[in-house]
């Protein structure tokens, strides 16, 4: 059961813009959210920041776009902090970088070094103790080493997890994709796949249709003109592979539950490396793609864009940003509608077919914050 043991504030900037003021405009509104969380109460004079935030794939374009990052590393440095724009390796560390920059995120668009943050290579971590899902899992350095963070979280849906935002930011985004010692139990590919059980392929049932050849961002997946190969090595268990498969040949071990827990259990131990009040969150509830930011497509967006929410409770925030989705009126030419959903559904459990309440309520359960919030709208900037 979830705890609702008291009620935290978020903040929502509407996507609506009803004025032909600035003032009324998504961006200035984002300003106002800023000032209403305060940054001088989080974020002390040359305290490095952690600006969190995903910068795509080659193929998914519905980012958090780099005018909205400029404006939260604009509020960074008002209050004296040095902030930097920073994701985990998704892919090899170069090719991630020049990822960002086709996505527009560059020193120069967003005001600030733009960095991986577990090195260019991907190794640069600190093993932190995880929950009895996890043990241990490695942190990325430069999220560990920060004294605050601001976590900027594209709210979308997931194949595997239902809803991406900001758990699932820093959870899968706050680890590394490698550890030094070639062990990937204790990176990432530990949240999809158990200590004790690898990736089972079962490659008699594949119809050869190399989705999984195209999704696999580590070249793990060989095509030789007749068959595929998987080369263990390379493989980091990311489960891409696994997610697009139509035939189900290739599966990870852990079960729906146990890997939504397990994202609350990482999140949990990226959090427990910042002091108490360090870390602010901002959700961007627009463009919600079906799919995560790290596929290499973006389909139609579900629901029309919703708006922005700011808070300083990552439950609440979560709680709050997956309900609006639920709860707002399926568009038409989306995956929502091809599965026939109306208002009143659940359109993104329903669009996907899977809950991701638990990932939220296993937050509560590990004391992160509270599903019970309190929505005030922010109109305009003051
Ligand atoms: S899990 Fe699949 S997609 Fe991911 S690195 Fe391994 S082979 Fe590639
Ligand atoms: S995605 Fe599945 S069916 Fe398609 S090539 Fe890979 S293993 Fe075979």
């Amino acid at each position: 059961m979830a705890k609702r043991s008291r009620t935290s504030i978020v903040y929502y900037a509407s996507a609506r813009a009803t004025r032909w003021d600035y003032k009324y405009s998504l961006i200035a509104k984002l300003e106002e959210l800023i000032k209403r969380l305060d940054f001088s109460q989080h974020i002390e004079h040359d305290d490095y920041v952690a600006v969190k935030t995903h910068f795509g794939s080659e193929g998914a374009h519905r980012i958090v776009r780099p005018i909205f990052l400029c404006k939260i590393v604009e509020g960074v440095k008002a209050v004296g902090g040095k902030p930097f724009v920073t994701d985990s390796t998704r892919i090899l560390g170069w090719d991630y970088l020049e990822v960002a920059n086709q996505e527009g995120i560059n020193p120069l668009s967003v005001g600030a070094p733009v960095i991986l943050a577990d090195g260019i290579f991907g190794y640069d971590n600190v093993p932190v103790k995880a929950g009895p899902i996890l043990g241990e899992i490695s942190v990325c350095s430069a999220i560990h080493d920060a004294p605050a963070m601001v976590v900027v979280s594209h709210c979308k849906g997931h194949i595997q997890a239902g809803y991406g935002g900001a758990i699932k930011n820093i959870s899968m985004g706050g680890v590394s994709g490698r550890h030094r010692s070639g062990d990937w139990k204790r990176a990432r590919g530990h949240l999809h796949v158990p200590s004790e059980m690898d990736m089972v392929r079962n490659l008699e049932m594949c119809n050869l249709c190399l989705q999984c050849y195209h999704v696999c961002p580590t070249g793990a997946v060989l095509f030789d003109g007749a068959d595929i190969f998987f080369d263990e090595d390379k493989c980091w268990r990311c489960g891409r592979c696994a997610r697009v498969c139509p035939e189900e040949a290739i599966t990870k071990g852990r079960e729906l539950t146990e890997f939504q827990r397990g994202l609350a259990e990482a999140a949990q131990a990226v959090l427990s490396t910042f002091a108490p009040g360090k870390v602010l969150y901002f959700n961007f509830v627009l463009e919600v793609q079906p799919e995560c930011d790290c596929m290499p497509v973006a389909d139609t967006p579900l629901v029309q864009d919703q708006g922005i929410l700011a808070s300083t409770d990552i439950v609440a925030i979560e709680q709050a940003s997956y309900d609006l989705i639920n709860q707002a009126v399926p568009l038409p030419g989306s995956l929502a509608a091809d599965k026939g959903l109306r208002q009143g559904d659940r359109i993104l459990a329903d669009a996907l077919d899977v809950d991701a309440q638990e990932q939220i309520n296993a937050a509560a359960e590990l004391g992160l914050g509270s599903t019970a919030y309190e929505l005030v709208e922010v109109e305009s900037k003051d």
